[in-house]
């Protein structure tokens, strides 16, 4: 497995405790070298008790030598990272190309060689081509397998995924069949439990995980319009969701009105499939629109929380709770609250900010001049207004008098709609949430 960050250190686990021998190679040191003590250095619940079991058996190991890892393996995942490219969207292959240029010069017999990544369509044949150039004598096949995990329930959603998509070279004859056969040897554990596993071409397979995504983020898109319609027309977008997604063509999931989604996948990815598409002379138009509606989204944040707070927050002490792009993680990567942050800090508000493991993870992105809390309860005391921006269930607990009794002012914003309204006018609140009357 090359690459031991959410994706590769998830899956490496997970194929250990199929009964596989997985070596992951991690180049950053620090990551490494925390890994090497035991230590996980990501947030993801369950990953520290499954990956301590799978060293304990023999079967999960860790290390900067890609010539130690791959010796012998039938199969090589290359999970490394896939940003965006400075400025213009598109997905940065540097890290996927260095990492298939290393793996070809390391193997010594042949392999599968996977992406895991999430990569344009026709990256896994330039991989090929890459592998070929550098050892002419090899044999190998390349294969596509986007990961589908989401951070916060990665081991559930590894173990029971909806679908596994394997891409092979099908024009190839009878190089697929080999690839395909490793690959259904991997995911064995996964037939027992009737996982459907999806054998497709190596396009078919790259633009799957582009096509899901942009679906999703579409989805956001969508019902967050629905909320802002709400609002002017006086409608619950709870009502809305539920009474739209208990129709099986659309689905229940995915229709949660907030802040605009953010993450490590949904904006880079969207704009990766737009250029994808843009390249190939296609069109596009619902994931620009989608892309469109969410950025405006998430810079609207702030004049939302501006009105809420009559007009301006200067001088205001403000309690933000949650940074992270979503709970049970630590990844701020384009989280909602960065802007949200930085508009109140700018506008002169003293902003007071707890999250329950983003933190540490937070301080690259957050302001210099805000203050770290406690808990919850420590950020909300003496606030003029405390905005909820991400949904961490402790938050979910915290009752309304106490608020009002610890807070200053009366202004609670949730943008995601936690509380239940009448219980924060009751309380006395000011209440305000996304998409719903005030009081319910
Ligand atoms: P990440 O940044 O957390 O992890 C990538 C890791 O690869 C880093 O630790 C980096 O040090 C390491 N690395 C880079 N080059 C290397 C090399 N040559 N050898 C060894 N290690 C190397 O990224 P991530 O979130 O795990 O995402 C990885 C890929 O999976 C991306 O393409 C992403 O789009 C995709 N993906 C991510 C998620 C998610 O929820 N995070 C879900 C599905 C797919």
């Amino acid at each position: 497995m090359i690459g031991g960050g959410y994706v590769g250190l998830v899956s490496g686990a997970c194929f250990a405790e199929f009964g596989v021998e997985v070596a992951v190679v991690e180049t950053h040191p620090g990551r490494l070298e925390s890994l090497r003590q035991g230590r996980i250095p990501i947030y993801e619940p369950g990953l520290d008790t499954l990956v301590a079991a799978n060293i304990a058996a023999g079967r999960l190991s860790f290390g900067d030598d890609i010539r130690e890892a791959v010796a012998g393996a039938e199969a090589v995942f290359i999970a490394v990272g896939t940003p965006p490219r400075n400025g213009d969207g598109h997905a940065d292959l540097t890290y996927v190309f260095a990492a298939a240029e290393q793996v070809a010069q390391a193997l010594s017999g042949y392999a599968v060689i996977v992406t895991k990544s999430t990569v344009p369509v026709g990256t896994s044949r330039r991989i090929a081509e890459i592998v070929r150039h550098a050892r002419p004598d090899l044999e190998f096949d390349v294969a596509s397998n986007p990961e589908f995990l989401r951070e916060g329930s990665a081991i559930a959603d590894f173990m029971r995924p909806d679908r596994v998509v394997i891409g092979t070279d099908v024009t190839q004859d009878g190089g697929s069949e080999r690839a395909q056969e490793v690959m259904r040897r991997l995911y064995r554990p996964l037939y027992l439990i009737e996982a459907p596993i999806l054998f497709t071409s190596l396009e078919s397979s790259e633009l799957i995980k582009y096509a899901a995504n942009s679906f999703l983020a579409m989805k956001i898109s969508f019902i967050n319009e629905m909320a802002d319609l709400c609002e002017r027309v006086g409608g619950d977008v709870h009502d809305v969701a539920r009474g739209i997604g208990l129709d099986g063509r659309i689905g229940r999931k995915f229709l949660h009105a907030g802040p605009g989604y953010g993450g490590s996948c949904f904006p880079k990815d969207t704009l990766a499939l737009m250029r994808i598409a843009q390249e190939a002379g296609a069109s596009s138009r619902l994931v620009e629109a989608t892309v469109q509606v969410n950025d405006a989204r998430k810079a609207s944040m702030g004049a939302r929380i501006m009105s809420a707070c009559g007009g301006s927050v200067r001088g205001k002490t403000i309690a933000v709770l949650g940074l992270t792009f979503k709970p049970e993680t630590d990844d701020m990567r384009d989280a909602p609250s960065i802007p949200i942050v930085h508009r109140l800090v700018e506008n002169g508000a003293a902003v007071r900010v707890y999250d329950p493991v983003g933190m540490e993870a937070a301080r690259a992105s957050m302001p210099e001049r805000v203050t770290y809390c406690a808990d919850a309860l420590d950020a909300a005391r003496d606030a003029d207004a405390l905005i909820l921006v991400t949904e961490w269930n402790a938050f979910r607990a915290i009752a309304p008098a106490r608020l009002r009794d610890l807070m200053r002012g009366r202004i609670v914003i949730d943008l995601r709609n936690v509380y239940d309204p009448a219980a924060m006018a009751a309380a006395g609140l000011d209440y305000s949430s996304i998409g719903r009357p005030s009081r319910g």
